[in-house]
């Protein structure tokens, strides 16, 4: 991944161009259009889908209008505060600040400009979300999201470059400017793109074992869920020019992958009242922190596998999920109508599942927390039939990368802008803290898309300014 000298002659050159066709791309690849730039995005895959097309397109936002017409009443101060507080004050509670302000008009925009059928998820919350402000497409798959900004896309007439894998950027080292990408197509041949500006939306390391090995080691054998192509370029390229990075061990995890069928099960099942037992039917963990933090507590058990045990109730909100129908489709999920039926189907032993089960009933009038800090006192006591499914923990995406200010300009360490380097989504260094334990849900289309408007905007004017200056 070279940095390549900058004073290059291009045969071709776009005012803003746009390395990776995921959410960020595409949100920053739009606004930067309707800021009045031109644009190309650059996308490695032959058909655009990235980790955006695998999400469930939980999209946080405070004071939408989908909120209002709901009467919910919440503030970009309190989602930044939900922010922070899930990282534990140790992320950027400024960024917080500036994403949670931008968060309301990006999901607006999402459903007024780009078109999508986005609605406020008002039957469950996930940890640490102290309003209903996820906001989903219909079916709540990724594949929606990506839809309907690819035709968007299409409709703003934005070229979309595919299988061009962007194998090294031209710039200066010296003052951090680019000016412009080498891109390499499947057969093997080269072209080179200049450009004014340069948005670095290609995701971050979950891709690279070498790169996750090296800084989030603890996930290094780990399920990687995320997209294959994410191999930690932004990054790499961003350090070869000057830039700053941070939180390189904080990542998204998941503790409730479907095992061995693969597919996703939706975690609300676990607030609604469920809880995770490993092979010996005893609980282990606190699982209403996050299932973030879950994926490494599941992949501790013996045979990396914990059963999560739920009741009709939260089978009933997952079966609007298309991943839970998938898991559904494939035989992941597992009922019964008693505790020894539950036994039966797992395999767990029934003195050991009888005693959580009664001691987790215990707790719903104990009005205290477990020895890992769960309180029950909020949810029902599950009620027949109960469901069961085996899971294992995983890696989703990587959420340390580059720092950026409240303009998606790529920072160096000393604080000051890289001239004409912005970035978003995974690519930049998210709002999750150190570690494992700061995701709160949403994190990342949060930043992929947020940081891909601001991006936009900022690219478009930065821009602008340039040919009227020449002008
Ligand atoms: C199973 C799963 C479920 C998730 N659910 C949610 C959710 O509900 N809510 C939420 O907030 N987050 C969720 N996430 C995380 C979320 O998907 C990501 O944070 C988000 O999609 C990142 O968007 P992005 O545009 O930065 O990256 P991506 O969507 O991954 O796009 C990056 C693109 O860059 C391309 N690329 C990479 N390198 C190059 C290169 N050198 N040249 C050209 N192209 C390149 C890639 O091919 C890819 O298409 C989930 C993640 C997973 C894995």
């Amino acid at each position: 991944m070279p940095i390549l000298p900058a004073d290059h002659a291009f045969d071709v050159s776009v005012p803003v161009l746009v390395i990776g066709a995921g959410a960020c791309g595409l949100c920053a690849a739009l606004t930067a259009k309707e800021g009045g730039a031109e644009v190309m995005v650059l996308e490695r895959d032959e058909t655009p889908t990235g980790s955006s097309t695998l999400s469930t397109c939980l999209i946080p936002a405070a004071t939408t209008r989908l909120q209002r017409d709901a009467g919910i009443e919440d503030t970009p101060e309190r989602l930044a505060a939900d922010l922070i507080a899930k990282a534990k004050n140790q992320s950027d509670p400024e960024m917080a600040r500036w994403v949670a302000e931008a968060s309301g008009p990006t999901v607006d925009w999402l459903m007024d400009s780009v078109g999508l059928p986005l609605m406020l998820i008002t039957e469950f919350k996930y940890p640490g979300q102290s309003e209903y402000r996820l906001h989903s497409s219909p079916n709540r798959t990724g594949s929606e999201l990506m839809a309907g900004l690819l035709e968007a896309a299409g409709r703003a007439g934005i070229d979309i470059a595919t299988s061009a894998h962007v194998t090294g950027l031209y710039g200066d080292r010296a003052t951090g400017r680019v000016s412009g990408a080498r891109i390499t197509r499947p057969d093997g041949r080269t072209e080179d793109i200049g450009c004014g500006a340069l948005i670095l939306a290609c995701n971050g390391y979950g891709g690279n074992p070498e790169m996750v090995r090296e800084f989030v080691p603890e996930m290094a054998d780990a399920l990687y869920f995320g997209h294959a192509g994410n191999k930690g370029d932004a990054v790499k390229w961003g350090l070869d020019l000057g830039a700053a990075v941070k939180d390189m061990a904080s990542y998204q995890g998941h503790g409730t992958v479907t095992h061995p069928h693969g597919t996703l099960l939706f975690y609300g099942v676990m607030t609604e009242g469920g809880f995770l037992v490993n092979l010996a039917g005893r609980r282990f963990s606190n699982e209403a922190r996050g299932y973030s933090e879950q994926a490494v507590d599941v992949i501790a058990q013996s045979g990396h596998v914990a059963w999560a045990i739920y009741d009709e109730g939260a089978h009933r909100i997952g079966v609007k999920f298309k991943d839970y129908r998938d898991g559904m489709e494939v035989g992941a999920m597992k009922s019964a109508e008693t505790i020894e039926g539950v036994a039966g189907i797992t395999g767990l032993p029934l003195d050991a599942l009888r005693k959580t089960f009664s001691d987790v009933e215990a707790l719903h009038d104990a009005h205290g927390e477990d020895e890992w800090g769960r309180d029950f006192t909020a949810c029902d006591v599950l009620e027949p039939p109960y469901y069961a499914v085996r899971v294992t923990g995983a890696l989703f995406h990587t959420q340390g990368g580059l720092v950026v200010d409240r303009h998606a300009r790529v920072l160096r360490e000393d604080g000051s802008a890289l001239p004409n380097l912005f970035a978003g989504g995974g690519a930049a260094r998210g709002l999750s803290g150190p570690s494992r334990w700061g995701y709160l849900s949403g994190n990342g289309l949060l930043t992929a898309t947020t940081l891909g408007r601001l991006a936009g905007r900022a690219a478009a004017e930065l821009v602008k300014e340039k040919a009227d200056a020449e002008a």
